[in-house]
């Protein structure tokens, strides 16, 4: 099963989920932390796992070959991107807007390009006190992530659980992360904004047609327009995590949330249960 952890809005706890949730389920099953927030990694903070292997991720991006070149400018025109201009007698490359798409060198009528790899970041994998781990950092400047997302998880191993940390928002790499995930937990404060950006986050995993369910982190910080939404919507509250100071102090010590509190883990057996629960019914009433 994949779960992913995803939250409409930064700093709600999604963190403190993912790695709570993993670290409460590696005595019941085979368990893989997977850490897509490629721009922003931070679960080995808290996990801190012992990294044993990392590869490069690299994407192919043109390079010229002047002497074939006829200076057609077939390449600009199919690159979407503009990542190629062709001048009367040159033609640039901006390797930092080429998205390794191949299509200038698929499309030039000359073969005047070769793709060359340019490394946009890194894969490390590793293990924590039982549980597989592997994330992913974007090279600061690079514009996409979604490759090397896509790298992090073809590491995922579906023997067991897979639980992937995705990036805030709702915009590419969210997608990316959470497409092909059995269940998706939104994890969002009680206050307005929690409520604006957890209302895109649905709208993203229902187009993604991926089930899904919402954790509150610091119940008891804002209003109850959250709650009420859920229930308008028909949406599952999964779990409810209030505002306290000592998970804030263990939070900022970077402590996991049933390392600091380990009576928390209880809950958090609970909320895979319900996961599992949820997407047993959601497979049986597909199937009738
Ligand atoms: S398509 Fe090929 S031949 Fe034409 S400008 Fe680009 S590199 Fe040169
Ligand atoms: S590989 Fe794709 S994105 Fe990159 S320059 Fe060629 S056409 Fe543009």
């Amino acid at each position: 099963m994949i779960i992913s952890v995803a939250s409409g809005k930064g700093g709600t706890g999604k963190t403190l989920v993912a790695t709570s949730l993993a670290l409460s389920l590696k005595n019941r099953e085979r368990v893989q932390l997977l850490d897509c927030d490629v721009e922003e990694p931070n679960d080995h903070i808290f996990l801190k796992p012992v990294i044993t292997g990392s590869e490069a991720v690299c994407i192919p991006i043109p390079e010229i070959n002047e002497k074939k070149c006829t200076y057609c400018g077939r390449c600009a025109e199919v690159c979407v991107y503009h990542a190629l201009a062709v001048f009367p007698q040159h033609v640039l490359v901006f390797p930092n807007l080429c998205h390794g798409c191949g299509a200038c060198s698929y499309l030039c009528p000359e073969k005047a390009i070769a793709d060359v790899g340019r490394e946009i970041g890194v894969v490390e994998c590793g293990h924590s006190d039982g549980v597989e781990f592997a994330h992913g950092k974007l090279n600061v400047g690079e514009a996409m992530p979604t490759p090397v997302i896509r790298r992090v998880k073809a590491q995922a191993n579906r023997d067991g659980i897979v639980i992937i940390d995705v990036s805030p928002g709702t915009s590419c790499p969210v997608v990316e992360s959470i497409k092909d995930s059995d269940f998706c937990l939104l994890v969002t404060e009680p206050t307005p904004f929690g409520l604006n950006d957890l209302i895109l986050a649905v709208e993203t995993v229902k187009e993604l047609e991926v089930p899904f369910g919402v954790v509150i982190n610091r119940a008891g910080v804002g209003d109850g327009k959250v709650e009420e939404y859920c229930l308008r919507e028909g949406i599952p509250v999964l779990l409810t995590i209030p505002l306290d100071t000592e998970i804030a102090r263990i939070n900022s010590r970077g402590i996991t949330l049933v390392e600091g509190m380990p009576q928390w883990k209880k809950s958090f057996i609970g909320l895979f249960d319900r996961i599992q629960e949820i997407t047993g019914e959601r497979s049986r009433s597909v199937k009738r």
